[in-house]
C-alpha cells in the first residue's frame, strides 16, 4: 500500500518490471514465526496453549519454510540455521510476555481479504481476526523492530488498511487493530473510527491515481532514504551509483512482458 510512496522507482521495480528480489532472511524469520503462532492458535485449545506447544509448532515450521522453495536460496549453514531458529524462539517468547494466547478467541488466522475501490481492488492478508469480549480485534504480528515515534503514524497507515478491508468484507469495523512487535516486544494499538476508513478511501484512490500517472508519464522517481539499505535493487537504480540499463538486459533475458501488462493493482 505504501510501496509507492516509499519509493515510485522501487515500486516500479518490483510491481511493473517484476524483478525477482533475493529471499530475504527478515521475510522468512516473519514466515516462520507467523506460521508457528498460527499452528498454536488453530491446533490447540486453551489451556495448551504454552510456551512448550509454541516451540512444537516452531519445530514444525521450520523446514516447512527454510526448505520451501522461496527460502531455500538463503542457503544457510548449520551454524547460521541453528542461530536463525534461536532467534526465532527468542521471538516466541517475546510473544508470551505481551499476552497470553489462552485468553485469545480465535475467529481466523492469515485471512486474505479483498475489497473493491472503484477500478481498484485492493487485497490483504489479516494475521488474526478474534474477539475481545463484544469487541472485533485485528492482531497483526511484527518480527522486525518496531518504528520509532517519527515512523509510528506512517505504519499505523496499515492498520487503517486492515479496518478497510473488514469493513468492506465483513461488513463490521473492528473494534480494535493491534500491532503486536515481538522484537521489544511492544504493542501497538489503535481504534479505528468512521473517519479514518474515509480517510483511507481517499488517499488508496489518490495513490492509485499517481500510480496510472506515472504509468502513463513512464515517470517512477527514485527517493532515497533509510529504505534504500534494504533495497533489493540498488544494482538498478541510479540515485545509489546504480545502473538502469541493467533493467533492459534484465528484462530481455527474461523476456519480460509484465511491463506492458501495467501495474498490479494489488498495492
Ligand atoms: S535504492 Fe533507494 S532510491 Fe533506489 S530504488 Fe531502492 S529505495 Fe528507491
Amino acid at each position: 500500500m505504501t510501496a509507492f510512496k516509499d519509493c515510485a522507482l522501487a515500486f516500479r521495480f518490483s510491481v511493473i518490471e517484476r524483478l525477482p528480489e533475493p529471499p530475504s532472511p527478515y521475510a522468512a524469520k516473519g514466515t516462520l514465526v507467523h506460521r508457528a503462532l498460527e499452528l498454536l492458535m488453530w491446533q490447540e485449545e486453551p489451556p495448551d496453549r504454552t510456551r512448550g506447544a509454541a516451540l512444537r509448532k516452531l519445530a514444525v515450521a521450520v523446514p516447512e519454510v527454510l526448505d520451501s522453495d522461496e527460502y531455500r536460496g538463503l542457503c544457510l549453514s548449520d551454524k547460521e540455521r541453528s542461530d536463525f531458529v534461536d532467534d526465532a524462539v527468542s521471538l516466541i517468547d517475546n510473544y508470551f510476555m505481551i499476552e497470553d494466547p489462552n485468553d485469545v478467541r480465535v475467529l481466523g488466522t492469515e485471512l486474505r481479504m479483498s475489497a473493491q475501490l472503484g477500478s481498484l481492488r485492493l487485497s490483504g492478508i489479516i494475521d488474526r481476526l478474534e474477539l475481545d469480549g463484544d469487541e472485533l480485534v485485528v492482531t497483526d504480528y511484527k518480527t522486525g523492530r518496531a518504528p520509532g515515534a517519527n515512523f509510528e503514524q506512517s505504519k499505523l497507515g496499515g492498520v487503517h488498511f486492515y479496518a478497510f478491508l473488514c469493513s468492506e468484507v465483513l461488513g463490521r469495523r473492528p473494534d480494535r487493530v493491534q500491532l503486536l512487535h515481538l522484537r521489544e516486544p511492544l504493542v501497538i494499538s489503535t481504534v479505528p473510527s468512521e473517519q479514518s476508513v474515509i480517510a483511507l478511501r481517499r488517499q488508496a484512490g489518490a495513490l492509485w491515481s499517481a500510480v496510472v500517472m506515472a504509468c502513463d508519464r513512464e515517470d517512477f522517481r527514485p527517493k532515497p532514504g533509510r529504505l534504500c539499505s534494504y533495497c533489493s535493487y540498488r544494482d538498478y537504480c541510479p540515485a545509489v551509483g546504480g545502473d538502469l540499463a541493467l533493467l533492459e538486459a534484465s528484462a530481455a533475458r527474461a523476456g519480460s512482458t509484465a511491463r506492458a501488462s501495467g501495474p498490479d493493482a494489488r498495492l
